[in-house]
């Protein structure tokens, strides 16, 4: 019998939904492939880890997520590091993080940031993280903000660099329904505020987010940072780029 077959998108799903599964009872075996060979630490086997869908982006300039916010907002320089596709690691990896309360999944992202940002030769004069914030509402049911647990991740590579949560979404800002065409287009414009901005004055920052897919959040952020903070410069990472 040979040792590897080729899975069907469907049989490919199960598998891994079921070793997404498994790793909730049994947390020391690799949440893709079922291995026992992993540090307690983490959710993904070595080799697992490795074969994941590496964009480089936060290594190559002028790179697709760059191009997102030309002409939109000024941004220094910008990445995510994996590739997101449906039915794929990446995104159990974020279900995991966000739903099942897999905190390892967010530091997991973190560190794979963090590697990349080290190895590059861009990214390197970032003085301060500023994760993307829930509200306050979802935060309090999520119980913890996915964005700062990938700050933590990325931290724990590079500490030198400061962690400052202190962009706030406004409330209730995602939901527009009932609201007048200019209340709407306010509220979409301006959800965030920033509740210290003195502290990235002069500052060279850069915004965490999990997932890239218009760019219409991160655009909204960093407009709200340049006009209430002044920083010196905002760059941008994230966690996977929607394809
Ligand atoms: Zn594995």
């Amino acid at each position: 019998m040979p040792k590897y077959r080729i899975l069907t998108p469907l049989a490919k799903s199960i598998q891994q939904y079921s070793a997404g599964f498994l790793h909730l009872f049994y947390p020391h075996i690799c949440m893709q492939c079922g291995s026992e060979n992993l540090a307690a630490s983490t959710l993904l086997c070595l080799p697992c880890e490795k074969s994941l869908p590496y964009t480089k982006f936060i290594s190559i300039e002028k790179n697709s997520i760059e191009k997102i916010f030309w002409g939109r907002v000024p941004i220094k320089e910008a990445g995510a590091s994996l590739f997101f596709t449906k039915e794929s690691i990446v995104q159990s990896l974020l279900f995991a993080l966000k739903y099942k309360h897999q905190k390892k999944a967010g530091w997991l992202l973190g560190n794979i940031i963090g590697q990349e940002m080290l190895e590059s030769h861009r990214f390197k004069t970032i003085d301060c993280m500023i994760p993307i914030p829930l509200t306050k509402k979802k935060q309090r049911k999520r119980g913890y903000n996915q964005a700062m647990l990938i700050c933590e991740g990325i931290q724990q590579k590079l500490p030198h660099i400061e962690i400052l949560p202190i962009l706030r979404k406004l409330k209730n800002s995602t939901s527009q329904t009932g609201k007048g065409r200019i209340e709407r287009s306010l509220s979409i414009s301006h959800p965030f505020t920033v509740i210290t901005p003195h502290k990235l004055m002069s500052k060279n920052i850069v915004v965490v987010d999990d997932v890239i897919t218009t760019g219409a959040t991160l655009e909204a952020a960093c407009k709200c940072l340049w006009k209430e903070s002044h920083p010196c410069s905002i760059s941008i990472v994230a966690a996977a780029y929607t394809l």
